[in-house]
């Protein structure tokens, strides 16, 4: 067998380490954290989220849901530290952070023949069988050799973070605790607001400061990650029909729906911090205070972290990789995570487990596989490699990406779940004839 090296230990790669060394392939991870970080990261941890603690919704009638489930049941590190780590909310899964990361970090400490090094690596290895992780922040010098290697000029957008506020500073008195439609645990913290109330932080928001950023167009952001303001400038309504949607969430003291409704999002186990839901940004921090106070219940807020922005750099996949997540032009170099152009936490640990599925047959001298496209984790690689590198967008989990049912369903509820079963059953079929799990 030979020994396999994994450069980057975010999402992906913890995840590809984890498959190779649960297969008792001799694993070098060398992740740079915490001798040099990101602009994002904040820990030495691996696995660190760098924005949300949501990883999105957890039931199968929806994309991220299936590729959740499909990947618990190829034994993800990834799932089961959420799940161990899991706070309440609602239909999705949000995690401890600071848990959830220790947790991935502590499971990887076990294994004698996995090996971490605190390192940057600047080149990519032109021998032996190597997996590329290193994110949408990856450093300078090696994100220079992935623009030379894949041949095409780098392609980015750009991506924000949202803040987060300590819960003794938020006025409990004004805000109340209810999930949307009251689904699941009550979860969220609601700050409810009026038609003059939102009218007035709207115009504030349309005309706030917006920190420098190199390069930055506003039409490059990426639809499912926007900053608010961004939203806000769309029009007055706009973030009605977004982050402040008000339906569902009725003010228990009054029995009304109010007229928008921001959401805020436990952050911890422990309850001390929330987040605003989807108030990614990239407004100036004392700006971010001075708004963000106007919102109901948040007047004596205190910021413990404040949102940021930041360049996200991708691969034109469709050109370099193979579905198995393998380069097209040098065997045994693989990339897994955001830099293929899949989009999203749990969407870049499950390349990163298919691709260290792949480096670990690959060490063992058996074929790679390429996962059906009926599943998640096969549409996302059959995406990300077949459509075309002219129009290459990054792309979250959807259905969208899944050949249809060849019966037609109209309920789309009922479509949806059916996809997914079919999705889980093909999947059982694929691990079971090309021993997946051994
Ligand atoms: P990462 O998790 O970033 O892991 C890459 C690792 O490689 C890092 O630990 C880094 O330190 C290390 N590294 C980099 N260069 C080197 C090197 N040369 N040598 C060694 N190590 C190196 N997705 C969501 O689902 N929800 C969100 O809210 C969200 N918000 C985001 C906000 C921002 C600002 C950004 C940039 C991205 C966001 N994403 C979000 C997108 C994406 O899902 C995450 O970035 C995710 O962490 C990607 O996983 P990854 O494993 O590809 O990269």
């Amino acid at each position: 067998t030979q020994k396999v090296t994994v450069i980057g230990g975010g999402l992906a790669g913890s995840e590809a380490s984890y498959q190779l060394a649960k297969r008792g392939v001799e694993v070098h991870l060398y992740e740079m954290r915490p001798v040099k970080m990101t602009p994002a990261h904040e820990t030495g941890n691996l696995a660190e989220l760098v924005c949300t603690n949501s990883m999105r919704s957890d039931q199968l009638t929806n994309a991220v849901g299936l590729l959740k489930e499909e990947m618990r049941r190829l034994d993800s590190l990834v799932l089961r530290a959420a799940d161990a780590t899991k706070v309440p909310a609602g239909g999705a899964l949000a995690v401890d952070r600071e848990l959830f990361s220790k947790y991935i970090t502590e499971e990887l400490a076990k294994f004698d023949n996995l090996h971490i090094h605190h390192e940057e690596i600047t080149k990519i290895p032109s021998e032996g069988i190597t997996i590329i992780a290193t994110g949408p922040l990856t450093s300078d010098d090696l994100a220079k050799q992935i623009k030379d290697f894949s041949g095409t000029d780098s392609l980015h957008f750009f991506d924000a973070a949202a803040p987060i506020v300590a819960s003794d500073s938020i006025d409990m008195d004004i805000v109340y605790k209810k999930s949307r439609y009251d689904r699941g645990e009550a979860a969220y913290l609601n700050c409810p607001m009026d038609k003059e109330q939102f009218t007035k932080f709207w115009k504030e928001l349309v005309k706030a400061e917006t920190a420098e950023l190199h390069g930055f167009e506003k039409d490059e952001v990426f639809e499912g990650c926007m900053p608010i303001e961004v939203m806000a400038a769309r029009g007055e309504k706009t973030m009605l029909f977004g982050p402040l949607k008000p339906v569902g969430l009725e003010d228990p003291k009054t029995g009304k729906t109010p007229y928008a409704v921001v959401q805020l999002r436990q952050d911890n186990a422990a309850s001390s911090m929330y987040n605003l839901v989807g108030f990614q940004t990239h407004l100036k921090y004392g700006e971010q205070k001075r708004v963000f106070s106007m919102i109901p219940g948040l007047e004596n807020a205190r910021f413990v972290r404040y949102g940021k922005m930041h360049r996200n750099t991708y691969m034109a996949s469709p050109d370099v990789l193979n579905a198995t997540y393998e380069a097209k032009k040098q065997a045994g170099l693989f990339f897994a995570g955001q830099m293929t152009g899949v989009e999203g936490y749990v969407e870049s640990a499950g390349s990163g487990l298919v691709a260290g599925i792949n480096a670990s047959r690959l060490a063992q001298g058996k074929d790679l596989v390429t996962f059906p496209v009926e599943t998640a984790l096969g549409s996302m690689a059959n995406y990300i490699t077949t459509t075309s590198s002219k129009h290459f967008q990054p792309m979250n989990a959807s259905f969208s990406l899944i050949p249809p049912l060849e019966k037609k369903i109209r309920n789309k509820r009922e479509r949806k779940q059916m996809i997914s079963e079919r999705g889980l059953e093909k999947l059982a079929e694929f691990a079971e004839e090309m021993k997946i799990n051994d």
